[in-house]
Formats: C-alpha cells, structure tokens, sequence
C-alpha cells in the first residue's frame, strides 16, 4: 500500500502550493525570487538553522533579525567577543548552541576561506553541525536533494503514509518514507514546502485537509484518523529538583553576577549565584550577607523542572570571583530566562528600598 505512492504524486502539487502560500521568514528566499537566480545566503541559512533547533519560528525571528544585524557575515560573527554573543542570545535557551556557533563561525574563517563548505560530509564535521542541520543547509541553501526531516515533515509523512507505529520509534521509517519523496529538482524549496505545510496546514491537533494540496494521496486523509497521527510513546514524567538563587547588589549599585562553568547548563552564560540544584540543594548562602527569602521561580529544562527559592539582600560588599555589573550597563535580557525570572521577583526589593537598609 505504501509503495504505490511515488515522488511526482508529491512534488508538483506540494510545489504548487508552496509558490502561493510560502512562509515569509526573515532568512528565507522566496520561491519566486529564487526561481529568478537569488541565491540564499548559507550564513542565514545556517544561523537560522542553529536557532530554530528546539525554537519556534515566532521566537527566532527577533533573535535573527538582531544577530544578522549585528554581525551580518559569518567573518563578522566570528570576530565577536564571546560575551557579546552570549548576551545576544540570552532568552533563547539551550545555550550550547551559541557556544557552538561561535566556534563553527571560527573554523569557518580559519579552515574554510569564510565560505561554508556545500558538501553534506563536510557540513558534519563543523561543531553544532549534526545530520539534520547538514541536510538542511545542504538542501536550502545549496540546493542538494538532501532529506530533511524535522518534526513537521514527521507529521506530514506520518499522515500521507499512514504510519500507525508511535515515535520516536517510526523515525527511521519516516526517514526513508521521505527519502523516498526527495525530488532532485527545487530540492531546496521542496524541503521547505514540507515544513511549510505541517506548520500551517497539516498542523497537530486540527489538520485543514480540506484545503491540503495532498489530500488527493493522503492516507491518514482517507482513513479518516489523520489527527490521531503521529502516535507518540508516552514521556516519562520529569523530575522536580530545587535549588536557591541569590540575587544582590553593592553599594555602588552594582549587581553581583557570576559567570556560569562553560560545561553544562546556562554553561557561559552569567547568571545570579545558586546553590546546586538536586532533590535536596545545601542552603548555604555562596557569602554571607543579611538574605531574606522573596518566593520562588519555576523553570522547566529538557529533562527536569526546576523551582529556586530566589533570596535577596539589599546591600553587600562585593565578593570575591563574582562579576560586578553597574546599574548603568545592567541589562536584564542578557540574562537567561531563568535567573531573569529570579531578578523580575527580586528586583521589587530594590525598587522600594533604599540601599544599604537592614532587611525585613
Ligand atoms: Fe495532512 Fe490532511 Fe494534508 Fe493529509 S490531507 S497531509 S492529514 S493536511
């Protein structure tokens, strides 16, 4: 039954659809423009591809904008302060990827002459480059039939062929299924046109079959169960770990951040002082000062959700190994989202006394 549906069934549709409907992104190039001669730019490509991982499109777009804008080439990016790039990409999250960027940029300009290399084995070889990324730069920006298979091109596949087996486990058949599919033409565009399609048409919970330019072939359509694929194997609940953040200033108001071990999470990146965070944190402050405790915050990481009991105190004598921000060259979105929070509830306590008074 799966076999009887063939690469022309797809493309010229999916193709068709995708010249009238695409998606305005900030790093794309429209099908029209590209069908004139313009060439995407595979920095763009790439930067947007690194961001994207584990990102929404609506999330990257500011990020994007104000990085290309920034350092609008890879030589660009790669001259930037470490620090700069990791402020910029505060907020985003998984924050090795911006580690990783920096260091592809690096070897792009030492090894490769500034130009990303359009072979799919070279790409692989790049730090933060793995096979999805590869395919997907190959494809879009250099226009080689490489398979891209990112969530949504699951899902279409999932749906088209009727693949009742649940993921993660279905991957390597949906990677083949889409193999299979790969048009040797416009197979930069076709790529796109698959992600396109699953993020505004074929969508999760309520798929618009009706106005699908595949509903001819699908069989999920047919079956009549295409919201009940992908079936997926139930996750594991995440565990809960605590931990305690402190959030505090000097007298010449200047915030007492540290900067975070490179290896690890928010690896990096600077953030207020913690404890560690397990089932049982020690709290014991990293110095002493007059702390008092404000609440809490939540966050939730790939593999467990956090609360830190956020603790406070107006004024201190700046600690050894702590990185001293004035109040004047302090910027909150710098920060990650987690100790952003901690400061958005620390920072009432700031605002309302004066500094250097005796704690409540
Ligand atoms: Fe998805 Fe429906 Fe199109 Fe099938 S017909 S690919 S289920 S939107």
């Amino acid at each position: 039954m799966r076999d009887d549906l063939k690469c022309n069934d797809i493309t010229g549709p999916l193709l068709a659809w995708y010249d009238a409907h695409a998606r305005v992104l900030p790093w794309r190039i429209a099908p029209q423009d590209r069908a004139r001669g313009i060439i995407p730019d595979p920095y763009r490509v790439w930067l947007s591809e690194i961001m994207l991982q584990q990102t929404t499109v609506a999330a990257v777009k500011a990020y994007f904008e104000r990085f290309t804008a920034l350092w609008p080439t890879v030589a660009d990016l790669a001259a930037a302060p470490d620090d700069a790039v990791m402020a910029e990409w505060a907020g985003l999250g998984y924050y090795a990827r911006a580690r990783n960027l920096l260091k592809c940029a690096r070897v792009i300009v030492a090894e490769h002459g500034g130009a990303f290399p359009n072979s799919h084995a070279t790409l692989l070889t790049l730090p933060g480059i793995g096979p999805y990324t590869a395919s997907a730069v190959s494809a879009i920006a250099f226009d080689a039939p490489e398979t891209v298979l990112d969530g949504n091109v699951e899902r279409v596949m999932s749906r088209l062929f009727l693949v009742e087996i649940p993921l993660p486990t279905s991957k390597p058949e949906l990677m083949a299924l889409a193999t299979r599919l790969t048009p040797t033409a416009r197979a930069g565009d076709y790529a796109q046109a698959v992600m396109d399609l699953g993020a505004t048409v074929c969508t999760p919970k309520s798929p618009a079959c009706d106005i699908c330019p595949l509903v001819h072939v699908c069989r999920a359509h047919r079956s009549g169960v295409a919201a009940q694929l992908p079936k997926k194997v139930p996750k594991k609940p995440k565990p809960v770990r605590l931990g305690h953040v402190y959030v505090t200033r000097t007298a010449a108001k200047e915030w007492v951040l540290e900067k975070r071990p490179e290896k690890g999470l928010l690896g990096g990146m600077l953030g207020w002082p913690t404890s560690e965070w397990n089932e049982a944190p020690s709290a014991t402050p990293p110095y002493d000062a007059p702390w008092h405790h404000v609440g809490e915050v939540r966050h939730t990481f790939t593999h467990f959700h956090l609360i830190l009991s956020v603790h406070v105190a107006p004024c201190v004598t700046a600690p050894e190994g702590t990185v001293l921000v004035p109040q004047a060259a302090f910027r909150p979105s710098d920060l990650p989202t987690l100790m952003r929070k901690a400061f958005d509830l620390a920072q009432a306590t700031f605002d309302n006394r004066e500094v250097g008074s005796a704690p409540t």
